[in-house]
């Protein structure tokens, strides 16, 4: 009798351990596949600058342009990242994109020196590798971001400048082009208004930067940027800089910021970004929150950034009254400049 109750006991002990040993695997992998389904096949950000934008002080269908330009910015990263493309790539033909819009303060169309001059900082990071390229105070090269590609794939070094860079983009085949390029009225005019102490407070808008999630869960950012109207020639600011203006890292999130930039050198906002959310209990929006609306913005700091985490979610901040904005994901898209 004593026997049978024993072995009923060790059944019943057998059964229970099974039962929880099943519900356990059956949860992880549940849970495995919420995650798999929860993060989005890719998420595509990009921004055309943060700053100040009065509807009516802006010329008249330029508010249509950003959007138009965002928009067609946007289907770029969509149209890769949908076809099973790269988060890098999408960064870099986006931003080549924005870097042509003469509207826009990269590429053409960048504001200018105080000596007049053009001079172009871009830079890009690849989260999966940890690799990244810059480019400074470039003069000659139509687009500066894919310079700064080529610095982190052809070179050994991650940032180069001046006559230096230019030299080495023009021996790795980027299009070179007279310095005239750059040159637009519009921004000639407002390098006139500020060195006449008489600025529009649009005068200082700009940068462009695009930030992806690929569907093999890769992270990539890039920044490029003419800088700050009346800069003194060889001033360098965030854009450029990785961890300042740039920042993408797998494990974390990627980012790419505007504003100005001296602040965003100083708080190293996109790697300050990245680490909050890689060492700290706390989410990408919260996170982002914090830097832009309080940490920089006490300090007298304006600006905003876009950014995406290795699960998907995004942000997209700013303490000015605008920033040309927007997001494409399989299931949703937006455009916004307020
Ligand atoms: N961050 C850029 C710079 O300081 C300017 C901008 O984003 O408006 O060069």
């Amino acid at each position: 009798m004593k026997r049978l109750s024993s072995l009923y006991h060790f059944l019943a002990y057998t059964l229970i351990v099974c039962f929880v040993l099943f519900s356990s695997c059956a949860d992880a992998e549940r849970k495995s596949h919420q995650e798999k389904v929860e993060r989005p096949e890719f998420v595509f950000l990009v921004h055309g600058g943060a700053g100040v934008f009065h509807p009516d002080q802006l010329p008249e269908g330029r508010e249509q342009e950003y959007l138009d330009a965002v928009e067609e910015a946007l289907s770029i990263g969509e149209e890769i990242l949908s076809s099973g493309g790269s988060a890098m790539d999408a960064v870099e033909k986006a931003i080549i994109f924005l870097e042509d819009q003469p509207f826009l303060n990269a590429g053409k169309g960048s504001v200018f020196t105080a000596e007049g001059t053009n001079e172009l900082d871009a830079s890009i990071m690849d989260g999966k590798t940890m690799n990244a390229g810059a480019v400074g105070g470039v003069t000659t090269v139509k687009n500066p971001i894919t310079a700064a590609r080529k610095v982190m794939e052809q070179s050994p070094h991650v940032f180069m400048v001046g006559a230096g860079a230019e030299q080495f983009a023009a021996s790795v085949g980027c299009e070179i082009v007279d310095p005239s390029h750059f040159y637009t009225q519009e921004r000639f005019d407002a390098l006139m208004r500020v060195q006449e102490a008489n600025p529009s407070p649009e005068d200082n808008r700009g940068t462009v930067g695009a930030v992806a999630l690929d569907r093999y869960g890769n992270l990539a950012a890039g920044t490029s940027t003419g800088g700050m109207t009346n800069k003194r020639f060889g001033r360098v600011g965030d854009s450029p800089i990785i961890g300042a203006g740039t920042y993408a890292d797998n494990n974390g999130c990627a980012v790419s910021c505007t504003g100005h930039g001296e602040f965003f050198i100083r708080y190293t906002v996109a790697h300050d970004l990245n680490a909050k959310l890689k060492y700290q209990v706390t989410t990408l929006e919260t996170a982002a929150n914090e830097i832009i609306h309080h940490k920089l913005k006490e300090a007298g700091g304006s600006g905003g950034l876009i950014a995406v985490d290795k699960d998907g979610n995004y942000t997209m901040p700013f303490n000015t009254n605008g920033m040309i904005r927007g997001v494409v994901t399989p299931e949703y898209r937006e455009v916004a400049v307020y």
